[in-house]
């Protein structure tokens, strides 16, 4: 039985004073399920400080391929390893849209991160052009491909997030969720975590998790949301 998880990814937001506020919630709140929050660099020390001794776990968003050297503004998986970083994003749709970063980097960072002991939270996941063009499923494995030919993929976490529904308040339906996530399922094997993201709100997570390939969620704007966050952990719980 897979254990269930749900990531909180707060992308480009928070201050000090805001993330204490959140962070209390969230501890105060969560029964029951894993969770865990991937937060901006500058704030990795105070997250690691406020959840030292809590059930819920940190990551980063983002981290080099590279071991170190004249990478100026990279931050490199051993730097995050000796905060205690668990988990990491890596190849979100952000990263690989905004800032170009290619299926072979994304690959490189898998593997940078899995030598310090950190759990990659691998995103893959189609745009509305490419699944309206029936090739959703190419994508996908093209992407988990790229990470495949050099690395097992281990005690990693994937996480489909379909393009169109990040941000959007357009969410995959369940039944779209589950045939993504059941070929995927095929391709890494049955103890491998599949998180489905992509606007998970409090409305929908429980349907979305109710689907038997649906491992739990990666949360963009609901994670910024102590009672929505909260809501959609609940959700995850109530699973199997
Ligand atoms: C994300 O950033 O990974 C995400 C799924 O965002 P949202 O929940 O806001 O769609």
């Amino acid at each position: 039985m897979r254990a269930r998880l749900v990531a909180g990814n707060w992308k480009m937001h928070g201050s000090r004073a805001a993330n204490q506020v959140l962070l209390d919630a969230v501890v105060e709140g969560v029964r029951g399920v894993e969770c865990v929050v991937c937060v901006p660099f500058p704030y990795l020390a105070q997250v690691a400080e406020h959840l030292r001794g809590t059930q819920v776990a940190w990551g980063a968003q983002n981290l080099s391929e590279h071991a170190s050297g004249a990478h100026t503004g990279e931050v490199a998986a051993a730097m995050l390893a000796e905060f205690g970083c668990r988990y990491v994003l890596v190849g979100h749709s952000e990263r690989r849209q905004i800032y170009g970063e290619t299926d072979a980097q994304a690959a490189a960072k898998f593997a940078a991160a899995q030598g310090a002991g950190i759990k990659p939270i691998f995103c893959v996941g189609e745009t509305l052009e490419e699944r309206d063009a029936g090739r959703t499923e190419a994508v996908v494995s093209r992407q988990l491909d790229a990470v495949l030919v050099k690395c097992k993929f281990g005690d990693a976490v994937l996480a489909y997030e379909p393009v169109w529904a990040i941000g959007t308040g357009r969410t995959a339906t369940p039944e779209q969720a589950q045939a993504v996530h059941a070929f995927l399922r095929q391709r890494v094997g049955a103890a491998v975590r599949i998180l489905y993201g992509g606007s998970v709100k409090a409305q929908n997570a429980a349907a979305i998790f109710s689907m038997p390939d649906v491992d739990g969620g990666l949360i963009g704007g609901a994670s910024l949301v102590a009672a929505d966050f909260l809501a959609i952990c609940a959700a995850a719980r109530t699973k199997g």
